[in-house]
């Protein structure tokens, strides 16, 4: 009589019950099967997280994101105008004795023209800041060209400047601006400080950049909210009167920026003074 039992017997099945260690080899061979692509995807993600978002990287273009050391200059940037509230902005900045520099969207330049050139004509530098402020990282290679390209038309034709300066939403970059900067003659632009003005009351963002300016600054803050028509900035507003005097007396010097053609490293900017008009002039 033949006995049967329900418990199985040979290695392989003991080994399937965990009863036999792995040899060292097979162990190996698992950690090069699960852990090699794994480590690989990740250092492949993050490749790509420091080519997009990360200020210093010139992966994909060429850019800055803080002046050249050795001088107390610094630059004060506004991004998403023309906005309602622009020109209460270019009043202030007026006031202060300050040239700053305005990335803006091309639908808020073809919806608000006059406010586009007033911006131009009180001295400030104006750089694009695509045309629907999109995540670019998301936009097909085609998309990305003609955010860029409509909004250097919008500029153009609404100011007579062609920009030289650009500043992606979110601050995130897509590879497609690697061969389409120089193309269309623009250098990225990033920032060394941003205000969180978009979360944040008056006294919040005046305090945020008054500690975190350092010579080179280029500081961030926003005059509009993507390309909606209409947005309350007057909180940001508020701490530029703030920000402005404080760091002046601390002996820095605000200047508008310009880009330096060929995608050297940057930047900085005679001051472009007041146009007389509609011309070709780059900024
Ligand atoms: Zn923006």
């Amino acid at each position: 009589m033949v006995l049967r039992t329900s418990v199985p017997y040979g290695r392989r099945n003991r080994r399937r019950r965990g009863e036999l260690h792995r040899s060292p080899r097979a162990a190996a061979a698992r950690i090069l099967a699960v852990w090699v692509p794994a480590a690989l995807s990740a250092a492949a993600l993050g490749g790509v997280a420091y080519a997009a978002a990360w200020p210093s990287s010139r992966l994909w273009g060429p850019g800055f994101h803080r002046l050249p050391g050795g001088t107390n200059d610094i630059a004060l940037t506004f991004d998403d105008g023309p906005a309602s509230g622009t020109p209460d902005f270019l009043d202030a900045l007026d006031a202060l004795d300050v040239r700053g520099t305005f990335f803006v969207c091309g639908r808020n330049v073809v919806r608000s023209p006059d406010i586009a050139r007033a911006i131009v004509e009180a001295g400030h530098a104006i750089g694009n800041h695509t045309y629907s402020h999109p995540k670019l990282p998301i936009c097909s290679p085609l998309r990305v060209r003609r955010e860029l390209v409509r909004t250097q038309h919008a500029i153009s034709e609404a100011t007579g400047v062609r920009p030289t300066l650009f500043r992606p939403p979110y601050g995130l970059r897509s590879p497609a601006l690697r061969g389409l900067l120089p193309e269309l003659g623009l250098v990225c632009v990033h920032w060394t400080v941003i205000g969180n003005d978009w979360k944040r009351d008056a006294a919040e963002i005046a305090s945020r950049v008054l500690r975190r300016v350092r010579k080179g600054a280029i500081i961030c803050l926003h005059d509009g909210c993507g390309t909606d028509a209409r947005c309350d900035r007057s909180q940001t507003l508020e701490a530029v009167r703030e920000i402005v005097p404080r760091l002046k007396d601390r002996g820095f010097r605000f200047r508008p920026l310009s880009a330096v053609r060929g995608g050297e490293r940057n930047p900085l900017a005679e001051d472009p003074g007041r146009p007389t008009g509609r011309s070709s002039r780059r900024q």
